[in-house]
């Protein structure tokens, strides 16, 4: 099941980390992921995560995760999988890590991830993007610095897959227009905030609940940016308790009114799913876009 070519560099990278030399000696295909093959695989008596795609197809995609990952990992705010390793063959690539054993959320799991994602939200920086670009979902995602949250909502979030979704003819001439209403009124729309690293595509398929019942967060999309971001992610398909959001306000309190500016926050993600997938994701945006531009 594991693509043949990479089982060597694989077993090599699970000897140096383990300090035994020994074969996978079974895996467990994992469900869930839309995008990479996925297995937990058994070496050495430990189990690992293991995802893996064609090297041609998201060129650069486990780099770029793997960098999200350990910007995560380095605040200590919240568990994040250790990163094992990276490689490829001519065909495929992989990317490695320790593999998180589930549990089920106790009474305080939704309490201590609004606090947890406050605390990863307090790391701040002088600009919002980030250094190097990587991916939300299977699509680029763009990240130059910008001193500006406006500015780099409109160029680096919006207009990319505005673009691309005028490209594939899901949207039309009348719906640039609307957005082009809307990036002028955006300033007074959406509060000023420091640049807070973010997650980047927190949706309920992006956690889980370690089997200490500890929020551990997986398939970032990280960058600085507003973290209203994160905050209205988390409502674009729900999934998450009150209580996530009674800890986080209480420890990194949200503006006012900050519930009003969820669905222009999923703006970006909205249509990354219209460019994904089309179909209804396409009625939404524009009911949403109707809601603030009239
Ligand atoms: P994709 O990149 O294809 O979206 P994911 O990273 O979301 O794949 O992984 C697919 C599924 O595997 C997830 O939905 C999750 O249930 C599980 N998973 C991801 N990372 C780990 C991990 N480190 N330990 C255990 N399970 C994981």
């Amino acid at each position: 099941m594991i693509p043949a070519g990479l089982l060597v560099s694989i077993e090599q990278q699970l000897e140096l980390f383990t300090g035994y030399k020994s074969n996978i000696s079974s895996t467990q295909s994992q469900g869930g992921g839309s995008i990479n093959h996925a297995v937990r695989l058994e070496y050495a008596g430990t189990d690992f995560f293991l995802k893996w795609n064609s090297s041609y197809k998201f060129p650069g995609m486990f780099e770029a995760e793997i960098l999200g990952l350990n910007l995560l990992r380095k605040t200590g705010s919240i568990q994040i999988p250790k990163v094992i390793g990276q490689g490829d063959d001519t065909r495929h690539c992989y990317l490695l890590m320790e593999y998180i054993p589930q549990g089920h959320p106790d009474t305080r799991f939704w309490k201590r991830f609004g606090y947890q994602l406050a605390s990863l939200h307090q790391n701040t920086a002088a600009f919002f993007g980030l250094d190097h670009d990587n991916y939300i979902g299977s699509l680029p995602q763009q990240n130059n610095e910008s001193s500006n949250w406006h500015e780099f909502f409109i160029q680096f979030r919006i207009q990319p897959q505005l673009s691309m979704a005028v490209d594939k003819a899901y949207l039309h001439k009348n719906d640039i227009q609307s957005f082009h209403k809307l990036f002028t009124k955006l300033p007074h729309l959406i509060p000023a905030e420091a640049p807070c690293l973010l997650h980047g595509d927190l949706w309920s398929g992006n956690f889980l609940c370690s089997y200490k019942a500890l929020p551990v967060l997986i398939d970032p999309a990280v960058y600085y940016g507003h973290r209203e971001m994160d905050i209205a992610m988390t409502r674009l398909f729900g999934g998450f308790h009150p209580d996530f959001y009674y800890a986080y306000h209480e420890a990194f309190p949200l503006e006012n009114d900050w519930e009003k500016r969820i669905d222009l926050c999923n703006l970006y993600p909205l249509l990354v799913h219209v460019n994904l997938f089309g179909g209804g994701y396409v009625q939404q945006l524009r009911s949403v876009l109707q809601a603030f531009v009239g």
